[in-house]
């Protein structure tokens, strides 16, 4: 099952919230910053060995790494770095295997409940409705056979919950 809400990422009482990380894996802004600021420490101190390892080089753009959700009401945080909005080329694939990447990881744990936000439309300022229709579909392609029961959508605003909700 896909559902949108409108709400908080950090507040969802799911297996898994997905990140929208930059390739630091060392924090930002948006759903980031909210992320490490109410997860905690011990999110960061993984990301921190993850750097260390895996990892040295960055999490490159369209793959998928979780960590504990520290003190957040899920129990992992998928980390995944969305494509910048580009004009003049096209990196929807990019975006769309975020998504996918995101759901096998959050299978190979174990999860039966994943909630994304609405990856690269902050301040990787992908428009809204493109990044919608391109998230929908490659979920909905990846659940068809998947060990997965609940994918939601946590938008922020009207519109990108508006966005969200037309493509179901
Ligand atoms: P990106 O760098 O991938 O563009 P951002 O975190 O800047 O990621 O923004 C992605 C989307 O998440 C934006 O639409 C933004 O409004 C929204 N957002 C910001 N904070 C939260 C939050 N706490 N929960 C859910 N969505 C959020």
């Amino acid at each position: 099952m896909i559902e949108t809400v409108r709400g908080d990422i950090t507040e969802q009482r799911v297996d898994a919230v997905v990140n929208a990380a930059n390739s630091s894996l060392l924090g930002g802004g948006g759903v980031d910053g909210a992320i490490h600021r109410k997860g905690g420490e011990e999110i960061l101190a993984e990301c921190r060995a993850l750097r260390a390892s895996k990892y040295g080089g960055g999490l490159p753009t369209g793959q998928a790494v979780a960590t504990t959700a520290g003190r957040l009401p899920a129990r992992w945080v998928i980390h995944t770095v969305g494509p910048v909005w580009s004009s003049s080329e096209d990196r929807s694939s990019l975006l769309a295997d975020c998504h996918r990447n995101s759901l096998r990881v959050a299978a190979e744990l174990g999860a039966s409940t994943v909630a994304f936000p609405a990856i690269s439309t902050g301040v990787y300022r992908w428009p809204v409705e493109s990044a919608a229709e391109i998230a929908v579909a490659t979920v909905k392609e990846e659940l068809r056979d998947s060990s997965l029961t609940l994918v939601r959508f946590v938008l922020f605003d009207d519109d990108a919950y508006g966005a969200f909700s037309a493509q179901l």
